[in-house]
């Protein structure tokens, strides 16, 4: 039989973890699959975890990973990776925003073939105007900003096949963006629609401030094209050098006027400033890679997993 683990990563979730349990249960209760439902306590400050063990108490299908503290939530499902025993998984958030009614669809498709079966949101309840807008320009700007196609209107919730899974591991970057990593990854994708519902209780962990960043970590984290901003700059601004050079070198050839002072400072100026911002833009591609290079701390520590204490030895 074949085994598909549903990756949760939680914080203080303690609202909605039995509502959540009540609507996956008679999903999971199918068996057709073996069912593994592998929560990443991602450091709650309140009762998520007591809740958690009381769950897998009474459903053996249930484990847990509970983190150190905070890593957030990207690292929470890299985490969920690392432990998942399935031989696809699906990463679904706590607050039933991702209905678990979808999850046989998309296994249908993961049937038929397909590697990475994405939901894609047909509508957004209960999000503002403002946010639906921004998010909209966001992708349009990374969607320039790279050549590897982006899904729109798509969130984590999706089905991954074990190769996907295997391949986003050995990505271990710190700075995540899993929608840009689900991307990179390619493989055969199939999208699914959904009507995505406002969080059925508690509040969401989000703020504009981590939107920020979170858009910031995922055009950064995907090129290092901003970088390159600077070599850009440097090209007009060498080119309006040059421009001037011939203008008041042939001036004062052809009428004979003799080169002015504030004629040889502004040639002084373009001539040293884009030569510094090319220097920047030079500097800023080796920085690039050199960030491309270096994540290399662990990206999470475990406090236990199902109960155990975990040495983090791996
Ligand atoms: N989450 C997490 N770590 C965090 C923040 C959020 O594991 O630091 C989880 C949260 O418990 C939920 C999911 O990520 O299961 C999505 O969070 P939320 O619903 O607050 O975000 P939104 O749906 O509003 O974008
Ligand atoms: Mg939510």
């Amino acid at each position: 039989m074949k085994k598909i683990s549903i990756i949760v990563p939680t914080y203080n979730e303690e609202e909605t973890l039995n509502l959540l349990y009540e609507r996956l249960n008679p999903i999971i209760d199918k068996n057709n699959y073996e069912f593994e439902v592998l929560f990443v306590n991602d450091g709650s400050k309140d009762n998520t975890l007591d809740i958690i063990r009381k769950l897998r108490e009474k459903d053996s299908r249930i484990s847990y990973i509970d983190f150190s503290r905070n890593f957030g939530k990207e690292i929470a499902m890299m985490a969920g990776m690392d432990y998942a025993k399935g031989d696809a998984i699906i990463f679904m958030d706590a607050d039933l925003q991702d209905p678990p009614e979808l999850i046989p669809e998309l296994v249908k498709y993961w049937e038929q073939g397909y590697d990475d079966v994405y939901a894609r949101r047909k509508s957004r309840q209960g999000e503002t105007f403002f946010k639906k807008i921004t998010s909209k320009a966001y992708y349009k700007i990374l969607q320039k900003l790279t050549k590897v196609e982006i899904q729109q209107d798509t969130g984590d919730f999706r089905l991954l096949d074990k190769r996907c899974v295997n391949a986003l591991k050995k990505m271990r970057e710190s700075q995540r963006n899993s929608k840009s990593m689900f991307s990179w990854i390619g493989y055969k994708k199939k999208e699914v629609l959904f009507d995505r519902e406002p969080r059925v209780a508690g509040k969401t962990k989000w703020n504009y401030m981590k939107l920020v960043d979170l858009a910031i970590d995922g055009i950064t984290s995907f090129t290092t094209s901003p970088l390159r901003l600077a070599t850009y700059v440097a090209i007009p601004t060498f080119l309006a050098l040059f421009i001037y050079f011939i203008y008041v070198i042939a001036k004062s050839i052809i009428i004979s006027e003799p080169i002015q002072a504030f004629q040889a400072i502004i040639l002084l100026i373009l001539f040293f400033s884009s030569i510094q911002i090319l220097l920047f833009g030079i500097m800023g591609e080796y920085l690039g890679r050199i960030f491309n290079e270096s994540k290399n701390r662990p990206l999470y520590l475990v406090n236990e997993y199902n109960g155990e204490k975990e040495m983090n030895e791996k």
